[in-house]
């Protein structure tokens, strides 16, 4: 497995392979590898010849007060997880190889990079776009992976790839889940045993949507109001939003009249956990 640190290094390595008509594909990561990340790199393997899995805490995708500082690291396991998974190359640049001090330009998917997860986090998906744009550049890779669990982070790069013409095929895959329910999740390591235990809420409260609906319940504010009844029953959760919305534009619906997406995210004690879920009339 080929660790690369320096652009240069990473830039040359899909030139080379490019030559032999190889298919590469990228699956972006922030690391604290998990088997919702390790499922990405089957997914990739289905559809290219060559994976490459970058390592990257993106420093411009958080907020001055958010948890950059203390998101979670470990290196050594990350790359012992992705050499036992046969990936063929690695890119680990730290921050000022990505982001030299003159850094200026931005990438920003209008009106969809807003909503949701953006009100909250205002600059977060400019951030993600900006570096996942760059890690294009950088890996040029003919697929790219990304879990549905972060749903609205998938529809904006895939929006990206879209409207700025990229020769990239962007792959979702579905998202893994704890025994329990709990959507696997770097920052689930926030949580105490107490609020481990609540979390599980989050799931129940789609699964007890996705039930509604299947016994003919539509009214998205009667659903909402239902999933909210659950959440706000325990101690230490706060809901930041409930949204159901069309599964491509991500637009509000107020009737689940098509297939549709339920998206929230919900505060348990100082983490911000995030999921979705699939719904049909
Ligand atoms: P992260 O390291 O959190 O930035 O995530 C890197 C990639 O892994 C993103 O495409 C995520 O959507 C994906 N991912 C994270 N957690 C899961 C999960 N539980 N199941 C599937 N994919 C995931």
């Amino acid at each position: 497995m080929k660790i690369f640190r320096k652009i240069i290094d990473q830039q040359n390595y899909p030139s080379n392979l490019k030559r032999t008509n190889v298919k590469i594909g990228l699956v972006p990561t922030m690391g604290f590898l998990h088997e919702g990340h390790l499922s990405l790199i089957d997914t990739a393997r289905e559809q290219a010849d060559k994976i490459i899995v970058s390592v990257f805490v993106n420093p411009i995708q958080f907020g001055e007060k958010e948890d950059y500082k203390e998101y979670p690291r470990n290196e050594k396991e990350d790359l012992k997880l992705l050499e036992e998974k046969n990936v063929d190359a690695v890119f680990m640049p730290e921050v000022n190889e990505m982001y030299l001090k003159d850094f200026r330009t931005h990438c920003h998917v209008a009106e969809l990079s807003k909503k949701y997860c953006g009100k909250s986090r205002p600059a977060h998906f400019e951030g993600v776009t900006t570096v996942v744009l760059k890690l294009f550049n950088i890996t040029q890779p003919d697929i790219a992976v990304f879990g549905e669990k972060d749903y609205q982070q998938y529809i904006i790069i895939k929006k990206m790839t879209e409207d700025l013409n990229l020769p990239i095929k962007i792959i979702p895959s579905p998202t893994i889940r704890e025994k329990d329910g709990l959507a696997m999740s770097s920052r689930n390591i926030y949580l105490n045993t107490e609020q481990r235990k609540e979390a599980t809420v989050i799931y129940e409260s789609l699964i007890a949507a996705k039930e509604l609906v299947k016994k003919g319940k539509y009214s998205v504010s009667f659903l909402k109001r239902k999933m909210k009844e659950m959440i706000d029953s325990k101690k230490h959760t706060k809901i930041d939003y409930i949204e159901f919305v069309n599964p491509e534009t991500l637009r509000k619906i107020k009737k689940v009249e098509q297939p549709a997406r339920i998206l929230l995210a919900v505060w348990v004690g100082k983490a911000r956990l995030i999921d979705n879920m699939e719904i049909k009339p």
